[in-house]
């Protein structure tokens, strides 16, 4: 089979087109035909070599995807040969979904509902995984909460926002481009921002009549998490979930609005979380929610899709790649 490889950390030009071994199937996994897979910036970290976890090499990225079962290990239940899933293993390690196959555990695999396309289905793993620990897990949103989504535009933000407004909290969120608040508005956010505007939070004490918000899902918490505390309610949560570099913070705004910072990492997810997300997952999925796809390469493009997860480029959701 054909597939992404890759033999030593580097830039994108690590990332080879090679012809490849078939995985082999377990007794508790399944096969998947993958039709295609979902970036994420972390795969751009691993393969760099930048990242506290590694795997050995050489390896395929990806850990997100969609397709078809093509096999079928003799333990499991509940699924059928030529049936359309989507997978999140959430590790990114060993095999992967770069890749025109994957075999992974029954618990990695997921129904794809029949209204979305294999692209849309490969945009929903890590990052609806991550928007729902974030909001639900970590934040532990309430209805009616004003919750603000701190990069709203990529492929984490574009579902939180959604679910979110799905469990009846007030969104406040941001984005880099005209394109990328039009697009928010759309979803569904109640008001939006530009992060790359001078003083773009200004606005929250009037927005927010005042309170401040209750929730931040944080993206880029190096740049805004001394903001975040400047705007915080009283007893507010910030969920960090993206950061890429230092910042120095006054720690007393957190002592007198008593605000609780969390940090999250989708790989400590329990199992008993992953089961429960995955359940807020399947019924948000039936219920409007939307992975949003910005853009579709081939698989043999990966090498761009890497370099262009990784830039500021005023995101408008997920890159993909499609699979022959
Ligand atoms: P993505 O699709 O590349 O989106 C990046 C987002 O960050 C975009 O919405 C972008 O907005 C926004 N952004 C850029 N500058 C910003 C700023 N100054 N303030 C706030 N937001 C800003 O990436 P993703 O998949 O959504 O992931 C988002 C981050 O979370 C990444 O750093 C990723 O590594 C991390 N992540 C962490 C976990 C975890 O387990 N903790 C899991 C998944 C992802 P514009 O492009 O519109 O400017």
């Amino acid at each position: 089979m054909k597939g992404i490889q890759v033999s030593s950390f580097g830039e994108s030009h690590v990332l080879n087109y090679v012809e490849m071994d078939e995985p082999v199937l377990g007794d508790n996994d399944l096969c998947i035909r993958l039709k295609a897979t979902g970036i994420n910036p972390v795969e751009t970290y691993i393969r760099s070599g930048n990242y506290a976890a590694l795997p050995s090499l050489p390896y395929t990225p990806g850990s997100d995807g969609a397709g078809v079962i093509e096999k079928i290990g003799k333990n499991v239940q509940g699924f059928h040969i030529g049936e359309r899933v989507y997978v999140s293993t959430l590790t990114g390690h060993g095999t992967g979904t770069y890749a025109q196959k994957i075999v992974c555990d029954v618990g990695s695999v997921y129904h794809l509902p029949e209204e979305m396309s294999f692209e849309e289905g490969a945009a929903i793993g890590s990052s609806g995984f991550t928007a729902i620990q974030a909001l639900h897990q970590k934040a532990r949103i309430q209805p009616g909460e004003i919750v603000l989504i701190h990069g709203a535009s990529g492929g984490v933000g574009s579902l939180a926002l959604q679910l979110a407004k799905l469990c009846g909290s007030k969104v406040i969120a941001t984005a880099g481009s005209e394109q990328g608040l039009a697009m928010l508005l759309a979803l569904g956010a109640d008001h939006v921002l530009n992060h790359r505007e001078p003083d773009y939070l200004q606005n929250l004490s009037f927005l927010t009549e005042g309170k401040g918000v209750d929730v931040v899902i944080e993206m880029l918490a190096n740049r805004n998490l001394q903001n975040d505390l400047d705007v915080m309610a009283k007893e507010g949560r910030i969920v960090i979930v993206g950061n890429r570099g230092d910042i120095e913070i006054n720690p007393r705004l957190a002592m007198n609005k008593e605000i609780q910072i969390t940090g999250m990492l989708l790989a400590n997810m329990t199992p008993e979380q992953k089961g429960q997300n995955a359940h807020r997952l399947n019924a948000a999925l039936t219920h409007g929610v939307k992975p949003i796809v910005e853009q579709i390469f081939s698989l043999a493009e990966a090498k761009l899709a890497h370099e262009m997860v990784i830039k500021q480029r005023g995101s408008l959701g997920k890159i993909v790649l499609t699979i022959d």
